[in-house]
């Protein structure tokens, strides 16, 4: 591999990765608006009309830490992101991976919601390669000797309310102890002996997460998904790699046209999209006070936010089209505010 090596200091690296114009947007004809000149630079190339009806484009650019263009794998993508924050678990660190971006621009496919295992290696998201490298270095010398157990909990988190997705969505109550310890009473966390179960594992609350649904546009986009790599030292909890497919930032849901769960989804995931923002950016700043309760989603996550040893990294996703630009704006706002100190 060419380029930069990824950086090991970070403790919130913030990414974006473009995917290719679908082949819905072409037969429209729908143009690419996207472009990325340099390795950490995304370029939007906004069509705009002068009140003479001249057009003209209307050219707005954005730095990261890394920008992905359409050719990216998801292994490229991986080496960049999560996969430099693997070893923290290891030294009792708390990582977190989350996938931001409209619906439909590539969080699912980035991370890896659904894959199989006899496919092709290529069509493997962050979800597999983090396993694989778990297990990796579970066997090496160097932590061999701590005697590990690995788990894994996929849960989901839809209206404010969690959902189990290794017990067949059971609704779960998340309480709050008197020394601020988050617990989601009854969430499964099952023991995992080899990369291979972790998978089916995976596969199990990807079709949990995806029964019952009719078309791409429903409840699992306007959900977050939540899967976690849990390390265990004789039961007490070593280290922990939490990759968050979150639910679609799209605006619209506010429209007069929606209806009213509609509203309240969107009124919801507006929260817990300001509340994330808010705790990693407090985690950038090193501050002692987290935001965390407002929202579900950075309740259950406080742990990875807060602590000496915590390090986050967010994959802002874009669709390449005119049609989308709007979102992607939004987007890319977003992820420039979460990095920003
Ligand atoms: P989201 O989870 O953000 O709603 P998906 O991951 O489901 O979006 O992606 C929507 C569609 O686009 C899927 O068919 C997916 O395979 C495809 N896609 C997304 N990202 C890429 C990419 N980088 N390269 C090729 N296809 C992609
Ligand atoms: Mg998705």
């Amino acid at each position: 591999m060419s380029g930069p090596e990824p950086r090991e200091d970070h403790r919130i690296c913030v990414c974006v990765r473009k995917r290719p114009l679908n082949q819905r947007e072409t037969t429209m004809k729908d143009l690419d608006i996207i472009t990325i000149p340099s390795d950490n630079v995304v370029m939007v190339h906004e069509s705009k009309q002068k009140v003479d009806l001249t057009r003209y484009l209307d050219n707005q650019t954005f730095c990261f830490d890394h920008a992905f263009d359409d050719t990216a794998s998801n292994e490229l993508v991986y080496q960049f992101t999560a996969q430099p924050l693997v070893e923290s678990i290891f030294r009792n660190g708390m990582a977190t991976c989350f996938a931001y971006g409209q619906t439909g621009s590539g969080k699912t496919h980035t991370m890896g919601g659904a894959f199989s295992r006899d496919g092709q290696d290529c069509s493997k998201g962050i979800y597999a390669m983090v396993a694989r490298d778990v297990f990796l270095l579970l066997k090496t010398s160097a932590y061999e000797k701590l005697d590990l157990q690995v788990y894994g909990t996929f849960f989901e988190i839809y209206g404010g309310k969690v959902y189990d997705l290794l017990n067949w969505k059971r609704k779960l109550q998340v309480l709050e102890d008197g020394n601020q310890q988050i617990q989601v009473v009854g969430l499964q966390e099952q023991e995992v002996c080899c990369v291979e179960d972790m998978l089916t594992l995976v596969e199990q609350g990807n079709s949990c997460r995806t029964s019952g649904q009719t078309s791409v546009n429903t409840h699992s986009s306007r959900s977050h998904a939540v899967f976690q790599i849990i390390l265990r030292s004789r039961g007490k909890l070593h280290g922990k790699f939490s990759l968050v497919d979150l639910a679609g930032n799209e605006r619209g849901a506010d429209t007069a046209k929606a209806n009213r769960r509609r509203q309240l989804e969107g009124a919801e995931i507006n929260k817990s999209l300001l509340a994330l923002k808010e705790c990693i950016r407090a985690l950038g700043q090193n501050k002692s006070h987290t935001p965390f309760r407002g929202s579900k989603l950075t309740q259950v996550l406080r742990d990875s936010f807060i602590g000496r040893n915590s390090s986050t990294c967010m994959i802002a996703t874009i669709s390449p089209g005119m049609a989308s630009c709007e979102n992607t704006l939004n987007t890319l706002r977003y992820a420039n505010r979460v990095k920003e100190l």
